[in-house]
């Protein structure tokens, strides 16, 4: 996807972009309305009873902390929790669905009216141009923050999975036959509808983020694009730049997003599809389209289906719900700190700047580490364990694809390659070696730097001793440097390091050769 080009559709239209995202409570031990147990990968249709394969006579019990889950999403993104509420029955006939119904909710959803809000920075932030909504002081130049709406939050229970024999990529189209696997068929869902209010694919992801940020961090779903945990679906429609607020363009449903740079690269493509298609006379459909990440291009599937198509009416065997104000406030105080929060109290009480305390808190398990490190190694050592976490630390993590509790580095080990780092008893670029040995020995580092001898020479004395050497062999050089040339220094600079093997303090050599180079 050439970025290049949307960045010009966006410069002579705008995007208007909502997004309806499912996420399966995964952490539930139960599914919505009977007790089989969720989970995933089990050998199919193993993990089904008559409820869940809508057998008649069968009747529904709703799953306690599903509501609870819901409400707690609800409350983390700023919703109103409706004191009344209930399920609905959405009707439509698919293999996936034994019952022939959805149980969902209708116009009585359990949570409605909430936001979030991300933030934008760098190349991402200049796409986009109309920032009059936003909020005073929330921009600058190259940073951004904006509020995202949410319509509503509601609870469901999920289809089965189908799986198309016999096609290209799994796809209905070419089968020659099509399983059912009813495993997940009843499994709790939540529903997260978005207002249009998303301007730029970015805003986009890092929506779909930040949501997925907050819900790991209740803990209610694992939220994991790949295994279809978590699904996003997006709603697009372009206005020129020049229509008054209120004039949304036709709309196209995009579908089959399997991570964040999917959902953004099928958004970008599909801005630029609408502008070319207007641009040469042609007119956006209400229409489904289904992303190919391979082809890297969105292509129709169907034409939409509107609302009344579902023909909605209250599951009649269940009664509705009313929830108690002191309910609702006793879940709220359960309620963990939140991303926003969090990232605000790494600013304040390490010293972080934004920078810092943004990627920190975007990995759970990694801020846990760094707040870990950071009480043995000290709040005065925040920023420097901080460099450490997100350079050496966050480098080997990517390079192994592993996350922070899957090595062997234990807080106090890191805590004490800093204090030696901090000391000068080894330099930065001695660390490194340091680091990378620890994550095989997991030895501390004070006996890593003790078996391999690499303590760092301070010593002025020894250090002059190496220096006179070096300038007394290279003649020539020092009158260069001294005709003029002083990127020569850096020449300098590494013979003495060699000849220390690396372990001479860097401002102490500069310092030294600075005086002789001179004098
Ligand atoms: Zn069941």
């Amino acid at each position: 996807m050439s970025k290049d080009r949307l960045a010009q559709a966006l410069e002579r239209w705008e995007a208007v972009i909502g997004l309806e995202i499912h996420t399966e409570l995964t952490s539930l031990n139960t599914k919505m309305f009977c007790g089989c147990p969720v989970a995933f990968g089990a050998e199919p249709n193993t993990r089904v009873c008559p409820v869940c394969l809508g057998m008649p006579g069968s009747l529904p019990v709703p799953n306690e902390k599903a509501i609870e889950s819901t409400v707690l999403a609800g409350l983390a993104t700023n919703c109103d929790i409706e004191p009344w509420s209930q399920f609905h029955r959405k009707n439509y006939f698919y293999p996936d669905m034994p019952k022939d119904y959805q149980i969902s909710q209708y116009d009585l959803p359990f949570c409605k009216e909430g936001w979030v809000e991300v933030e934008l920075a760098g190349d991402a932030a200049k796409q986009r141009a109309d920032r009059a909504g936003l909020a005073a002081g929330a921009a600058t130049d190259d940073a951004y923050t904006t509020r995202i709406g949410i319509t509503r939050i509601h609870l469901e229970e999920d289809t089965g999975k189908m799986i198309h024999v016999g096609g290209s990529e799994g796809r209905i189209a070419g089968a020659t036959h099509s399983l059912v696997d009813f495993n997940r068929a009843g499994t709790g869902l939540m529903e997260l509808v978005s207002e249009p209010d998303i301007r730029t694919p970015e805003e986009a992801r890092r929506f779909a983020q930040k949501l997925r940020l907050i819900f790991l961090t209740l803990g209610v779903s694992d939220c994991n694009m790949e295994e279809g945990s978590m699904r996003v679906d997006a709603n697009v429609s372009i206005r020129k730049r020049t229509t008054p607020e209120s004039e949304f363009g036709v709309k196209s449903e995009v579908k089959n997003m399997n991570s964040f740079k999917a959902l953004h690269d099928a958004l970008a493509h599909e801005t630029i599809r609408q502008a070319d298609l207007i641009e040469s006379g042609g007119a956006v459909e209400q229409e489904t389209r289904h992303w190919d990440a391979g082809a890297k291009r969105t292509s129709s599937l169907r034409s939409k289906e509107y609302a009344h198509d579902y023909r909605y009416f209250a599951e009649p065997d269940m009664v509705p719900f009313s929830f108690e104000p002191a309910w609702i406030e006793g879940l709220r105080a359960t309620l963990p700190e939140l991303p926003d929060a969090r990232k605000r109290r790494f600013q304040a009480s390490y010293g972080l700047p934004s920078h810092d305390a943004t990627v920190l808190t975007e990995d759970l398990a990694l801020a846990a580490f760094y707040e870990a490190v950071v009480a043995v190694a000290g709040v005065a050592r925040a920023k420097a364990v901080s460099n450490l976490v997100l350079g050496e630390v966050s480098a080997f993590l990517n390079a192994g694809g592993i996350s922070i509790d899957e090595t062997c580095i234990e807080p106090g080990l890191l805590a004490g390659l800093v204090a030696i780092v901090e000391d000068g008893t080894i330099s930065n670029s001695q660390a490194k070696k340091v680091f990378a040995d620890m994550t095989v020995s997991g030895e501390s580092a004070a006996a890593v730097v003790e078996r391999l001898g690499m303590k760092q020479v301070s010593d002025t004395g020894a250090i002059e001793q190496v220096v006179d050497r070096v300038l007394a062999a290279n003649p020539a050089q020092v009158e260069q440097y001294r005709g003029g040339k002083t990127g020569l220094v850096g020449y300098f600079v590494g013979q003495v390091m060699r000849e220390m093997k690396g372990q001479a303090n860097p401002a102490v050599v500069n310092e030294v050769l600075g005086r002789k180079l001179e004098g």
